[in-house]
């Protein structure tokens, strides 16, 4: 038994399934989850000090490559002043002033310290602010773990639950809650038209991945966003954009400067906070200002804003707002989609890839799914077989078919190389 083997064994006994986080525990592809001892730039290194190139960075957060030296030190300097005072700082000014600059759709920001806290409060602020109840959200989209959003949800959810029933994903979901929140396929205009002349003005919000990173990765097609957009203008529903993946991933200004659509509200997390636990909601200051203390939408955390967090998330942005970020990301991640593509083809193995910025796709199909529904058709064998020849060759891939990977700027030509040379002795084996 390896080392990884018995730290698995002796983790289970005391944290239920052995992880934090379920989609760490490898149950879509089998076998025993690595664990982390130590980590730098692209690379990480497991308890049998394998080294592994990284594909995942945390799920989103590490884009500047692990223990970036810039970020070790911030944070380092702000830990010697304390790591909590439960009191206002300067650095949460500054770092809402640039998210600000960064986002001009957000007016102003609260911030938190998980992506579930900035969607749940977003929900709850979208509700009070138009006195409504109903949400509309997207099968396969996934916004973090609270009550209202576990119905057809994405990520974990989609890989356990037997999601396909419409009820909530998750035990523990009242009916009660989950009957005002109606579910709609990702990328349906005429789904989207229907349900807003039927019930729109009980709309409080539709809420969505603007480019979907939980049911591996789908983009929208822009018809579908101009309709979302006008339909909720005209309503009066807020239109939240959950940016908690694609917000600083797919492009500094994120998915919605992409897209050139203006949301009433964003809920940020991830490389927000540079690997440290920060996340964010914000959005128009006609909407924001219900928020107490100014207004009766409650909302509050003991950590938020937490110095050591707006360190790590400070010297984060600023170094991902360096000339020629986004266009070296973007580059390498295309680069290496092309190169997984080829060595594909080369073997016969149908398969199709897809990247924004530093987060990319790819699918054991013919071609790049565009719904929830298409994505559960592609070859979900082929890629736990993939997904296991990649580790022995260590590279480690997201432990589901149904999540987008990610890199990083440290991922440059010759780990990008030596990725391609992995996979294309795992096609072989296939
Ligand atoms: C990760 C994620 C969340 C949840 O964030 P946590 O910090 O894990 O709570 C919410 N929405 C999207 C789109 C995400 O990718």
């Amino acid at each position: 038994m390896g080392q990884n083997d018995v730290l698995f064994e002796r983790a289970q006994k005391t944290i239920p399934g052995g992880v934090n986080s379920p989609v760490r525990a490898f149950r879509q592809v089998g076998g025993t989850p690595r664990f982390v001892t130590r980590a730098k730039g692209p690379y990480f290194w497991d308890a049998e000090d394998k080294r592994y190139i990284d594909l995942i960075m945390s799920w989103g957060p590490m884009i500047v490559g692990h223990a970036h030296p810039e970020v070790v030190e911030a944070v380092q300097r702000a830990a010697e002043t304390s790591f909590s005072y439960g009191a206002p700082t300067e650095g949460e000014i500054e770092l809402a002033e640039r998210l600000c600059e960064l986002m001009p759709s957000v007016e102003q920001v609260r911030m938190v310290s998980s992506g579930t806290e900035a969607t749940m409060s977003a929900l709850r602020l979208a509700r009070g602010h138009t006195g409504r109840d109903l949400i509309i959200k997207f099968e396969g989209c996934y916004h973090g773990h609270a009550d209202s959003l576990l119905v057809k949800a994405g990520s974990g959810l989609l890989t356990f639950a037997d999601s396909t029933q419409n009820a909530p994903s998750s035990g523990g979901v009242p009916h009660d809650l989950v009957k005002h929140t109606l579910v709609l396929p990702y990328n349906d205009v005429a789904a989207l038209e229907e349900v807003f002349k039927n019930q729109g003005d009980h709309i409080a919000a539709v809420i969505l991945e603007p480019i979907a990173g939980n049911m591996n990765l789908i983009q929208p097609a822009s018809e579908f966003l101009g309709a979302m957009r006008s339909l909720t203008a005209k309503h009066g529903a807020v239109l939240i954009y959950d940016e908690v993946m694609t917000g600083f991933r797919v492009a500094l200004g994120g998915a919605q400067s992409l897209q050139g659509i203006t949301p009433d509200l964003t809920c940020l997390g991830k490389v927000m906070g540079g690997g440290m636990p920060m996340a964010a909601f914000g959005g128009k200051k006609e909407i924001m200002s219900k928020l107490a203390p100014l207004g009766n939408v409650y909302q509050a955390g003991t950590l938020s804003g937490n110095p050591v967090a707006v360190a790590s998330g400070l010297k984060t942005l600023e170094i991902i707002s360096r000339a020629g970020f986004y266009e070296c990301l973007t580059a390498q991640t295309e680069k290496l989609m092309a190169g997984l593509k080829q060595a594909a083809d080369k073997a016969h193995i149908p398969f199709a890839v897809d990247s924004v910025g530093g987060m990319f796709g790819f699918y054991f199909a013919s071609k790049v799914p565009t719904s929830f529904e298409e994505v559960t058709k592609t070859n979900i064998d082929a890629f736990k077989k993939f997904f296991h020849a990649m580790l022995d060759e260590g590279v480690y891939l997201a432990p589901s078919a149904y999540e987008a990977g990610f890199t990083s700027i440290a991922h440059d030509n010759e780990v990008v190389a030596a990725i391609i040379t992995a996979a294309e002795k795992a096609f072989k084996r296939m």
